[in-house]
């Protein structure tokens, strides 16, 4: 039986294992993340003090253009189908609407379309598992992580940021052409920060919209009332606050202390939203590789890094960094697999 590594428990990896799944099934397969949940920047956060009160810290909505409508459609079917993705209807000011555009929430968290995808791909998935290292050992792929031992595959598949694939160790770094580290080290994100405000039951937060784009403050880019964004307002469950900063600010205080970057977040919030309630607990989010910059331009939806042994990257840095970008990447990524599996 083929032993498969996706690398990465993000929307990429998630429905490449599903769709792996569904043309081989019998095969091992393993998804492994650094993180502690699934998501990746489709993560949603739970106060501490109440799981259910929940906030998107990175995706907030699904951007369905036309094109996408009609080439991605059975991927919209079957989540609208599951009602893990309903048609936004709650109003978000600023917002940029093309003709034709729908937008969708996921009322559980957009982290539960990620979550739905593993379940689906019956993969074995391991968090807190971060990969440092890859080398190669009789034909196969010896896959290093920070703690415990290494584990052999015969095909492995990297979807995590361009940035942390050029900073794996081990034969990797020297298996991979010139070329391909050239057109790798061509992507480049952008760089924000998230807050995450969560409020115990029955408070009150009074503004007329579920989300709102700020144009004119150098912090603060974007405010929503989460769980009005996903439409699930509840007496029994306190709201929640998301806020995303420009990619100014982001990058500027990169390397500053979360606790200090925070502070300043919850000053500029006081200007923009002043005399609100105060929160039971934040959670403050670095988004170093936040959206794709730019990226290379040869090589739509993976590069593939290896033939023998099979090793292949892809992710949003080789198509756009939204929903669909990673729908275009899980079936690029399927499509070089078939051959190898
Ligand atoms: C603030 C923000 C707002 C956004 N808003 C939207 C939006 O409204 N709509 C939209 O469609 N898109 C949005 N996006 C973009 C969207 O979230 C991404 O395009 C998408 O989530 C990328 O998925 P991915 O699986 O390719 O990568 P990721 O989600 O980054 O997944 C990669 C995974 O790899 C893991 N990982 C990294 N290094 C290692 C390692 N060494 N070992 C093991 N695991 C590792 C990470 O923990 C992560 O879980 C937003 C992103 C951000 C950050």
């Amino acid at each position: 039986m083929k032993r498969v590594l996706i690398v990465g428990a993000g929307m990429t990896g998630s429905l490449c294992a599903a769709l792996l799944r569904k043309v081989s099934g019998t095969l091992y397969l393993a998804v492994w993340d650094k993180a502690g949940d699934s998501g990746g920047r489709m993560t949603t956060a739970s106060s501490p003090h109440n799981p259910l009160c929940t906030a998107d810290l990175g995706a907030q909505y699904v951007t369905c253009t036309p094109h996408y409508a009609k080439k991605h459609q059975i991927f919209y079917d079957e989540l609208l189908a599951h009602g893990i993705l309903k048609p936004l209807t709650s109003p978000i000011e600023g917002m940029m609407m093309k003709e034709g555009d729908c937008n969708f929430v996921a009322p559980q968290g957009i982290s539960s379309v990620v979550k739905h995808y593993l379940k689906q791909s019956g993969a074995e998935v391991y968090l807190r598992h971060c990969v440092t290292q890859i080398n190669l050992r009789n034909g196969k792929w010896e896959v290093f992580k920070e703690t415990g031992s290494p584990e052999q595959f015969d095909l492995v598949v990297l979807t995590i940021p361009v940035p942390q694939i050029l900073q794996l160790q081990g034969d990797f770094a020297n298996l991979i052409s010139e070329c391909q580290r050239q057109q790798l080290e061509s992507v480049s994100y952008s760089s924000r920060y998230a807050l995450g405000l969560f409020y115990e039951a029955g408070t009150k937060i009074d503004v007329p919209w579920a989300g709102q784009y700020i144009t004119s403050n150098p912090c603060i880019r974007f405010v929503s009332i989460d769980n009005k964004k996903r439409n699930i307002e509840s007496s029994e469950i306190g709201p929640s606050l998301v806020i995303h900063t420009t990619v100014p600010f982001g990058v500027t205080h990169l390397e500053h202390s979360i606790k200090d970057v925070q502070e300043l977040i919850l000053q500029q919030l006081e200007n923009i939203l002043p005399g609100l309630p105060q929160p039971v607990a934040i959670k403050c989010q670095k988004w170093r590789h936040s959206q794709v910059t730019s990226g290379p331009a040869k090589c739509p939806g993976q590069m593939t890094l290896h033939l023998k042994p099979f090793l292949m990257c892809g992710g949003d840095g080789f198509t756009q960094s939204n929903f669909d970008g990673c729908i275009t990447s899980a079936l690029c990524l399927l499509e070089a697999l078939k051959n190898h599996i």
